[in-house]
């Protein structure tokens, strides 16, 4: 008799765009004559640049001349990307091998999947608040207790909170961890976490032999050089870390999915390597990531991989670097617009999010209903990401201009506080 997985009904967070959808929907339907402005969800709104469009149109043209069609390509990644994504490492001086790197279709499934290489009872800790992508897969491999209303948090998950205090980068943990999820750029808050900051989770996960995983999603947004856009800039992290990125915020390719995780083959943990006849590791962490990926991933879409390609080009990389700045722009709008209110805010130089103190210690719904009925802006609350997140509200700078523009005029001239 089948049964269907009983830890989908422990996922709590799944409430947050959902609801933000609802109210969304009831506040259209009671003011049909309300202009909504969208800066809720971290979804791109600019068109790809030209060049890398050509590396897309190039890839679809292959697919339809009998001399360069191609069917399925290597799981891991075409070599050529897998090399390129290399070079764009040494870049900023850091070395990664090419075999090191998994081409993918987005950070976010990698993130997911990432937990099929360990127990389901291993430790998580994670940042509060967090992308909630990192908690929910652990939830559903049953790696939780249960969501604990009163707390905010699932049993068996060590929350490290991030607040004004600690910069909103969190202290390494006291207790016993297995796994350690950091972002930087951070979603929701949009704080860069420093060298020394990392280096710090660095040491105390080669401590305790635990795994780093760092998302590096929204790395191209980091323009003050002295912060590092790599867990890998931290001397030791090939030890102990594992890197996810995308080319989703960068170039604009959340629609066609394209990604990349680096699993070092120097990762070390608890377990001790077992050879296969060839000397080769055959339970390292590199290995497994193989290991999954090839039986249950058939690669990348060759057309995106085409493009990714084209998007590391020294044209490609520009392009994307002007579609950055555009959204760097919009976030400096955006934390202006507070500023001249006195809203506290921080993030929004070196990430497209902007994390504000709610006015008048809000709760994080009251203040969204609050900013869509006076502003017509729809934001999303803090909690949503953490019980740390109360009290806060994210705005994204993923939007056109002329609307970012609108909705800070609003929030400028028509919010009351
Ligand atoms: C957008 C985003 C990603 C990227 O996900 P893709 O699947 O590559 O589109 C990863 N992590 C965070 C925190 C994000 O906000």
């Amino acid at each position: 008799m089948a049964r269907t997985n009983p830890n989908f009904d422990k996922l709590a967070a799944g409430y947050l765009f959902p609801e933000i959808a609802k109210r969304t929907a009831a506040f259209a339907k009671s003011h049909p004559g309300a202009e909504i402005i969208r800066l809720g969800i971290g979804n791109t709104t600019e068109p790809i640049p030209a060049h890398i469009v050509d590396g897309l149109m190039r890839g679809a043209e292959k697919l339809g001349d009998l001399s360069t069609y191609t069917g399925y390509g290597d799981e891991q990644g075409d070599s050529r990307l897998r090399k390129a994504i290399a070079e764009d490492y040494a870049r900023r001086g850091v070395k990664v091998d090419p075999l090191e790197i998994f081409v993918s279709d987005g950070a976010k499934s990698d993130l997911g999947n990432l937990m099929q290489m360990f127990p389901a009872e291993s430790v998580m800790a994670v940042q509060d608040p967090t992308y909630p992508a990192y908690v929910d897969t652990k939830v559903i491999v049953g790696g939780t207790g249960e969501f604990n209303r009163q707390t905010g948090q699932y049993e068996g998950i060590v929350y490290m909170p991030c607040n004004r205090a600690n910069g909103f980068f969190p202290e390494v943990p006291k207790e016993k961890v297995d796994l350690v999820y950091l972002c930087s750029p951070n979603n929701p808050t949009g704080a860069v976490a420093t060298k020394k900051q990392l280096a710090k989770f660095v040491d105390f996960a080669r401590e305790q032999k635990a795994v780093l995983v760092f998302d590096a999603a929204y790395a191209p947004f980091v323009r003050d050089d002295s912060l590092p856009k790599s867990i890998y800039e931290v001397p030791g992290a090939e030890e102990c870390a594992i890197e996810a990125n995308s080319f989703s915020k960068i170039a604009g390719f959340t629609g066609v999915r394209l990604g990349w995780t680096v699993v070092p083959q120097k990762l070390q943990t608890e377990s001790k390597i077992i050879y296969d006849e060839n000397g080769k590791p055959k339970n390292s962490l590199n290995a497994l990531w193989n290991a999954r990926q090839t039986r249950f991933f058939n690669g990348a879409s060759n057309i995106a991989q085409e493009g990714g390609l084209y998007a590391l080009t020294e044209k490609g990389r520009s392009e994307c670097s002007e579609l950055v700045d555009y959204y760097r722009e919009n976030a400096r709008l955006i934390r202006e617009g507070l500023a001249k209110r006195g809203i506290q805010a921080i993030g929004g130089e070196n990430a497209p999010y902007v994390w504000l103190e709610n006015p008048g210690k809000m709760k994080s719904w009251d203040f969204f209903d609050k900013l869509l009925n006076e502003t017509e802006v729809v934001s999303t609350p803090g909690s949503g990401f953490g019980p740390s997140g109360e009290y806060h509200t994210r705005l994204s700078a993923f939007g056109h201009r002329a609307n970012v523009e609108k909705a800070v005029d609003r929030i400028v001239n028509r919010l009351k506080i």
